[in-house]
């Protein structure tokens, strides 16, 4: 018999036991929601990216089973074949008008749409310019493109300046930023990074995965919320998160939509969402419309629960967001707190290297819209205990 070609696999899978950050995927009985069966124990769920709770919103859920029944389960080909669909385009249609610009290109996800985008606009003679922190789906498409990436340290706009005085003014450059970054809920240095790309004519990119539906009038995202329309050119947003679907878009010029038709990998080869996804994705656009309370309230419960963990003496990082991390340090230390939570009947995950560089381990929380005060005040009170019996507080 041979060998297993993959039995480094199990050593692999030992020394993540050892460094604390082996992970069991933990499973959700029924639908996503603030409280909800996970391993059949009911929890208050600070884990997901449901900030306004359309996961389960009525009119989400009655467009999809519509586009369903009428449209059918899935779109058949790739969009740059037969998988463009007319609920697609109203979709890019109705984003772009949201976003305030002149064109939207959907991908299947934001991965793809950050993955993609940057390996296409950019190639082997040209930089990039990045914050450390930055989502793995910008670094992976920074190196799918080839091109030189210099790295500056989280939200450093002097260190950026200092990287881009050395670039030679011939070499095309992409000064690339989160607009909120998901690990520690800080906001990107963005006015400045808009002033820095003027002055050295680079191309400015934001990835608003975790501000779309969150910050901006409307939850129009980071660059509404900051007042730079027109200054940011390649704005990216996601349909998975506060959206509640799935799907990643790109909001710029027509031309950059054009040439992202032509160009971006997951455009071309991979098949495009099912009429479900965008009829839900449009039916969300018209929920953050009309129904302001929800931003609202997610606003109010961020200040409570963030003030409630700053109280009892956590280290809650720099946070500007509904996303508060716990920051521990120790990858073992962050797993046993977020699983003594979770037997006391509160969900938060405990995140390690690589999601967060190594010793700066945590438990991160994200309250929704749709957590009540008494879920959160319960939340808070077992992390009250479980920190002091870990000695974290
Ligand atoms: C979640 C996330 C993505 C990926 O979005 P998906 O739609 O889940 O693929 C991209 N960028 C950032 C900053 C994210 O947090």
């Amino acid at each position: 018999m041979r060998p297993d070609p993959l039995a480094y696999l199990a050593a692999d899978l030992q020394a993540l036991r050892d460094e604390g950050l082996y992970r069991h995927l933990r499973v959700l009985d029924g639908e996503q929601a603030a409280r909800t069966s996970i391993d059949h124990r009911l929890v208050v769920n600070l884990s997901s990216n449901n900030y306004l709770g359309l996961t389960t919103h009525p009119t989400l859920r009655e467009r999809a089973v519509e586009a369903t029944r009428t449209l059918g389960v899935g779109a058949g080909s790739v969009r740059t074949i037969a998988g463009t669909m007319d609920i697609h385009l109203q979709l890019e249609r109705r984003l772009a008008e949201f976003k305030r610009t002149e064109a939207v290109v959907v991908f299947q996800s934001g991965f793809a749409a950050n993955a993609g985008t940057v390996s296409a606009l950019l190639g082997p003679d040209d930089v990039i310019v990045s914050d450390e922190l930055n989502h793995a789906s910008i670094i992976d498409g920074a190196r799918l493109s080839r091109a030189a990436i210099k790295v500056f340290p989280h939200r450093d706009v002097a260190a950026a300046r200092r990287i881009l005085e050395g670039v030679p003014r011939t070499h095309r450059t992409l000064l690339i930023s989160d607009g909120v970054f998901s690990m520690d809920g800080d906001l990107g240095a963005l006015p400045a990074l808009c002033d820095l790309a003027e002055e050295f004519g680079c191309i400015l990119m934001v990835d608003d995965a975790h501000a779309s539906g969150v910050f901006g009038r409307q939850g129009r995202g980071t660059i509404d919320h900051f007042g730079l329309h027109g200054r940011v050119d390649v704005q990216v947003g996601t349909l998975s998160k506060a959206f509640g679907v799935l799907g990643g878009y790109v909001a710029g010029s027509r031309a950059l939509v054009e040439i992202l038709y032509h160009r971006a990998r997951p455009f071309l080869f991979s098949t495009s969402h099912p009429p479900a996804v965008a009829a839900a994705c449009l039916a969300a656009i018209e929920v953050l419309e009309s129904e302001p309370e929800l931003l609202d309230r997610l606003w109010d419960n961020t200040r409570f629960f963030k003030a409630g963990l700053g109280a009892l003496g956590f280290n809650t990082g720099a946070s500007e967001s509904p996303i508060t991390p716990v920051i521990v340090g120790d990858a073992g230390l962050a797993m046993t707190l977020s699983d003594r939570l979770f037997e006391k009947g509160v969900f938060a995950q405990g995140i390690g290297f690589p999601t967060v560089p190594r010793g700066k381990a945590r438990v991160r929380t994200i309250v929704t819209a749709t957590h009540t005060r008494d879920q959160l005040q319960f939340a808070l009170d077992c992390f009250k205990t479980v920190g002091t019996g870990l000695g974290v507080i």
